[in-house]
């Protein structure tokens, strides 16, 4: 069974399936595997048509079932000094090397391989499985995806997302928004401040609010907060703005993210920032120039994956691998995307999240060969009696 994921691992890894690029062909190749082993395929296109999520299932069409998820693009290698081409399986002291080999492709491998013993069992419920596109730019596939799963007769009733967690169980995270604000002042000489509106000023202003609310939200964390650390963060990603020392920039970008604990922060963080540009900023910007203007765009709201008493995918998965351990982890997936639609869903999957993004990404083998084991012990446990 390894050999088998090896080899496709080798052939996942060979798409470049980078978030800012087509992942069809990958998701072509998944679907022909799958088709092989007579899984019923679904395909759902983004706008562009350039991506697709994969839904797909194997065994009896009725509710209860299994989704194995996990998304099919990558972070970008640009930037990044690999010592082996980041889109080329190298095998080496036990280690598998590769852009996505263990966030995600080395899980999405692993439910390949194993399809044709899920589809030579009589299955009593489904497992389906669910990859999707664009969840490195904020989940934008999965939203798609549980949209079209929410108006089904049939849902699912438990979910494991993948994402390289060493195959520990984890059943709660943060949630991630990340949001582009743009500021639009009004150009002037550096001699004359006042006849101007300096966006990359204002655009300073909201970066101050932002660092303020990071130190409030410290305040607002519960004692018993299972996360580290304890509280929402904010991080500003990206600054950009103006032409020379001697111009009022009139154009100014502030990139920040948030990972609420749980939803009211998120709300209290937005909220408080909208009445800052609405009653503060604004009204100062366009008393010079009406024409003044700031505007955020959403690139994602993924909401966290709430620790719950009573979990069917933490039962199933415990039984599986002998771990009862719960974990946290400070990192966003699609998980909460599924326990909003009423599917209990955990995080598990070979590998760590200290190699994803970065340069010589790397699974270990024994890490795929756990999650085989696994993958192995839930075909038998859906054997229908
Ligand atoms: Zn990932």
């Amino acid at each position: 069974m390894l050999d088998q994921t090896e080899h496709i691992l080798r052939q996942l890894i060979g798409f470049p399936t980078v978030s800012a690029d087509s992942n069809l062909e990958l998701i072509h190749y998944v679907a022909s595997l799958l088709e092989d082993v007579g899984a019923k395929i679904e395909l759902q296109h983004d706008a562009t048509r350039k991506k697709a999520n994969l839904f797909a299932t194997i065994g009896p069409d009725i509710a209860g079932g299994i989704v194995l998820s996990g998304h099919s693009d990558v972070v970008p290698v640009s930037d990044q000094n690999w010592r082996t081409d980041p889109f080329t399986l190298e095998k080496e002291d036990g280690r598998y090397y590769g852009r996505g080999t263990c966030d995600m492709k080395g899980f999405i491998a692993a439910t390949l391989a194993m399809a044709p013993t899920f589809a030579a069992h009589q299955l009593k419920r489904p497992i389906h499985f669910a990859f999707t596109y664009d969840e490195e730019v904020g989940c934008l596939g999965a939203q798609d995806l549980v949209q079209i799963l929410g108006h089904r007769p049939h849902l699912p009733a438990a979910a494991i997302v993948g994402e390289p967690t060493d195959m520990k169980i984890v059943e709660g995270h943060k949630g991630c928004c990340e949001y582009s604000v743009y500021f639009e002042g009004h150009a002037g000489h550096g001699s004359m401040p006042d006849h101007g509106v300096n966006a990359a000023e204002y655009a300073t202003r909201y970066v101050s609010k932002l660092l303020e609310l990071r130190e409030a939200l410290k305040g607002r964390a519960p004692k018993d907060s299972p996360f580290d650390p304890p509280w929402t963060t904010i991080n500003v990603g990206r600054i950009e703005g103006g032409t020379a020392h001697n111009v009022i920039c009139n154009h100014a970008e502030v990139d920040w993210e948030m990972r609420p604990i749980a939803q009211a922060d998120a709300d209290w963080v937005n909220g408080i920032l909208q009445s800052f540009c609405q009653d503060d900023l604004l009204p100062n910007m366009r008393k010079i120039w009406p024409d003044s203007n700031i505007t955020t765009r959403t690139i994602g709201e993924v909401i966290g994956l709430t620790p719950l008493r009573s979990n069917e995918a933490r039962d199933i998965v415990v039984a599986l691998t002998g771990s009862n351990d719960s974990h946290f982890v400070p990192f966003g997936t699609e998980a909460g995307l599924f326990q909003e639609l009423g599917i209990a869903t955990i995080v598990c999957g070979p590998g760590s999240i200290e190699q994803a993004h970065k340069a010589d990404e790397f699974l270990e083998i024994g890490q795929l060969k756990q999650c085989l084991s696994m993958l192995d012990k839930l075909a038998h446990s859906m054997k229908a009696a």
